[in-house]
Order: C-alpha cells, then sequence, then structure tokens
C-alpha cells in the first residue's frame, strides 16, 4: 500500500481531537494537541492532530481544543442487576452479616425480568456518562437473556453471566443442585458466546464466597477454559470466607482453590481483602486478577486499609484492577471516583505517599482492567489496531482548571462529571454528557417507580432516619 499524500486524505468515519490525548501505550505517551482516527471499530491512526488531518477526511470530528481524550474506562465488578434499583435503601450502618443476608439477598429476589433489563440499562447509563466503556459483572440475579437485551441496546462492552451456587445459605428464589448449577452454566455460555460483534459476552460467574462445592468450582474453571473465556467470583472480604474454609476444609481459600486447579490466569477474584502470605504468593504464581473494590470496602468496613495486601499484590507482579461494586454497597458507579480512592487509600495507611502513585491508579482502571477481562489485545489503550473505546472530557470546568499535569487532573481532581463524549466499538454512546443510545427521560421514570415497587414488595422497612414528610 502507498503511503497517503497531502492530496490524498483517507476517509476516516471519526476524528476525535484534544489538547491532550492520553494514550496509555507502551511509552505511556501523552500527546498534545492530538487525535484518533477511527474507522469502523478501530483506531486507524494516532498522533498530532494537524497531522491526522493532513492524512485522514473524517465523516464526523469530535473534542476540540479545551477536550482531554483517554481511553475508556474498564469497571472490572459492578452488579448491574439486585442493586441499581435499590440503591441506597440499604442503611449504611448495617453490619456485613445483616448487610448480605437481611438486606442485599431479600431485595435481589423481589426483581422481575423488567426490572432487571432496567437495572442493567441505568447502571449502563451511569457507567458510560462517566467515562466507563467495558465492565465485568458482578452476576445477573434471575433474567440473563433480558439484561444482554438490554445492555446490547446502550452500546457498552460487558462480560457478563447469571450467577449460580450450590451451597446454603440461598434464598429459595435461586436455589439450585450442583448439576443445576453447572448445566446452566454450560447452557448461558452457548447461548450468550458473542452479541453485537463480541461487544456483550457470556464468563463462567459464581457467587463465590463460600456458597460453592468443589465440584461447581472444578466445572466452572473448566467450562471457562473450554469457551476461552474467563472466571470471575467474590472471595475473602471479610474473615467469613478463610473462617468457612478452614472449617470446612481445613484449608484457607486461595489454598483450596489452589489445590482445585482454580487459579490461572483467567481468573478475576473480587475483594480479596482477607489473605495471608502464603495466599498472596499463591495468586502471584497463579496470573490470577485481583479487583480491588475500595468503596465497598469503606462502605462495608472491610479492614482495607488495616489488613488489605494491595500494595504487596503489586509489588508482587499481580494485576489488579478497580471495581465500584453494587449500590448498596458503593452507591455510584463511577469509576473515576473509585480511582481516586486506589490512589489515596494506602497512602494514608501506610503512611507512605509512593503508594499507588495516580499514574498507577490510572494504569489499573485502564489497562489493569483490560487485562483482568482478557481483553488487552482490544482495548485498555489508545494504539493502531485497538477497538475505538475513547472518553472526551471537556476541561472547561472548575475542577479541571489550570490544567498542568493530565494524569493528575484525571485521579485527582475530576471525576465522571466532565465526560462529554463517549465512543464504544467506533459509535458515538454518550453526546455532551448525555447517553444516545436510549431514552433517558423514560429511564430515570421507569427506575424511580421500580425501585419504589421493588423496596415495597420486598417488604423491608424504610429505615432513613430523617423525618421525611
Ligand atoms: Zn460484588
Amino acid at each position: 500500500m502507498n503511503p497517503p499524500t497531502e492530496t490524498s486524505p483517507q476517509p476516516c468515519d471519526l476524528l476525535v481531537h484534544g489538547s491532550h490525548v492520553v494514550t496509555m501505550n507502551a511509552g505511556r505517551d501523552v500527546i498534545r494537541h492530538g487525535a484518533v482516527a477511527v474507522r469502523g471499530t478501530e483506531i486507524v491512526a494516532v498522533g498530532k492532530t494537524d497531522e491526522l488531518r493532513r492524512r485522514f477526511a473524517p465523516a464526523r470530528e469530535v473534542g476540540g481544543g479545551h477536550h482531554v481524550v483517554t481511553p475508556g474506562l474498564v469497571n472490572t465488578h459492578i452488579h448491574v442487576t439486585g442493586e441499581p434499583l435499590t440503591r441506597g435503601y440499604v442503611p449504611d450502618d448495617t453490619p456485613f452479616v445483616e448487610n448480605v443476608f437481611e438486606w442485599l439477598c431479600p431485595l435481589y429476589s423481589v426483581y422481575d425480568a423488567a426490572e432487571e433489563r432496567t437495572s442493567a440499562q441505568l447502571a449502563a447509563v451511569e457507567m458510560l456518562r462517566s467515562g466507563t466503556t467495558t465492565f465485568l459483572e458482578a452476576g445477573t440475579i434471575r433474567f440473563l437473556d433480558e439484561v444482554v437485551d438490554g445492555l446490547v441496546q446502550t452500546g457498552i462492552r460487558a462480560r457478563v453471566g447469571q450467577w449460580v451456587w450450590d451451597l446454603p445459605p440461598e434464598p429459595g428464589v435461586y436455589r439450585q443442585t450442583t448439576d443445576q448449577a453447572i448445566a446452566h452454566l454450560a447452557e448461558q455460555l452457548d447461548r450468550h458466546r458473542s452479541h453485537a460483534g463480541g461487544r456483550v459476552a457470556a464468563w463462567s460467574i459464581l457467587v463465590g464466597h463460600t456458597t460453592c462445592s468443589d465440584p461447581l468450582w472444578r466445572a466452572a474453571k473448566a467450562l471457562a477454559d473450554q469457551h476461552g473465556v474467563g472466571l470471575s467470583f467474590h472471595m475473602s472480604p471479610a474473615q467469613l470466607d478463610p473462617d468457612g474454609f478452614i472449617a470446612e476444609f481445613g484449608q484457607r481459600p486461595m489454598v483450596h482453590l489452589a489445590e482445585l486447579g482454580v487459579l490461572d490466569r483467567n481468573v478475576a477474584m473480587t475483594h480479596v481483602v482477607r489473605i495471608d502470605e502464603q495466599e498472596l504468593g499463591l495468586i502471584a504464581a497463579s496470573g490470577a486478577s485481583v479487583v480491588h473494590c475500595p468503596t465497598t470496602a469503606l462502605k462495608v468496613s472491610y479492614g482495607v486499609t488495616q489488613v488489605g495486601r494491595f500494595p504487596e499484590m503489586v509489588q508482587r507482579g499481580i494485576n489488579v484492577s478497580i471495581g465500584t461494586d453494587g449500590n448498596n454497597a458503593s452507591n455510584y458507579s463511577d469509576l473515576m471516583r473509585a480511582t481516586y480512592l486506589v490512589a489515596g487509600l494506602f497512602k494514608d495507611a501506610r503512611t507512605d505517599p509512593q503508594m499507588f502513585p495516580a499514574e498507577t491508579a490510572l494504569e489499573m482502571a485502564t489497562l489493569g482492567g483490560a487485562r483482568t477481562m482478557l481483553l488487552d489485545q482490544q482495548i485498555g489503550s489508545l494504539e493502531v489496531g485497538k477497538r475505538a473505546d475513547l472518553v472526551v472530557h471537556d476541561t472547561d470546568r472548575p475542577e479541571w482548571r489550570p490544567l498542568l499535569n493530565v494524569v493528575n487532573q484525571l485521579v485527582w481532581s475530576a471525576d465522571g462529571r466532565s465526560v462529554d463524549t463517549v465512543v464504544v466499538d467506533g459509535a458515538v454512546v454518550v453526546e455532551h454528557g448525555h447517553c444516545t443510545t436510549v431514552d433517558e427521560e423514560r429511564l430515570w421514570a421507569d427506575a424511580q417507580r421500580m425501585g419504589e415497587s421493588i423496596t415495597a414488595r420486598s417488604g423491608l422497612p424504610d429505615r432513613a432516619k430523617f423525618p421525611t414528610w
């Protein structure tokens, strides 16, 4: 192919440009007055805006002189069902066991199919509008087909799965035997192999904790391997999991999972707060990824700053990415706010300002998330050949001025409110801060109506402490 000349600009679909393009490429280049050219779903060039304008004749331009362009963020643990439509109903002073079993599980079991679909869309719109283009689901509660349908419409990139478990405690609404659980996993991996050109697809997703028998653990890993996808589950946010594994198997969770052959590079474990030195070594040796949900740790009192080993994980080469979890444990889904906490928590906990520099936190929110989701060849940075998942911040806002150090600004000053435009797979899905793929007004109204209905049907009391009249 001949190199393009000044007189023959190539057609492209989109030119996204800004005062800064934060590429997150191997050299971590930040390009002043830079641009990204997109054709179809793919990035075809990254460089100076002037140069790309000479090389390309875009059908559309996005961004401008007061905009910062970044890769789409990757949220690697979020409950898109069960939580978004009951956000904030659970009081913030309930102990862990009461929180999970007396509040969350009953609320999860009330949603119907239409409510789960709307719940997933509300979560996706909140993520897209705050700069997250890809997420790993914590596990659909009951109606995966409707959730997939709703997510495909929003334009977000996702790996999803209806969670299974086969040990008590289990609310009756999703009770299942080991054979049923395994059959269910296999069936959903087949049915949701790929939607929207691979944008939405199923993973092998377990609840985790102490809810799985050994045959279910082994089968979930084997199914993930057979389908070339990942396996995701919760583990050890609180002392309950190590205590439960020791009581049942005489081993701590990571030791037992390693013996079962579950720990591996295609595994994403969420929380992982209560681990010992041996478990840290097992995770490092396995290549498994860990998802840090700092907001949940803060709100549900996991003790992450006291006993969490996230600095040691990073030092040992474990891939750590970031999640926002459920909307009653972490009431927002703006990954930028969670990234801020990742950068700050251990600076204070270890009285060491060198813990989690802003650059490391941003890597975790982009490249780290892509690695957790086994998508590091496709997303996480702005490079030729990768999928066109981009976020454009409008920096004509007080928290962005003056703009002197763009990475510091992204992590420490900005949040999702400055997101102006979002592109996923080359398609503009957020424009001037609004999601273009769904009817937002209708979504707000549906979410309110459904949230009031779900909480009423749950029979759980309204525990708001201030008199409301
Ligand atoms: Zn979770």
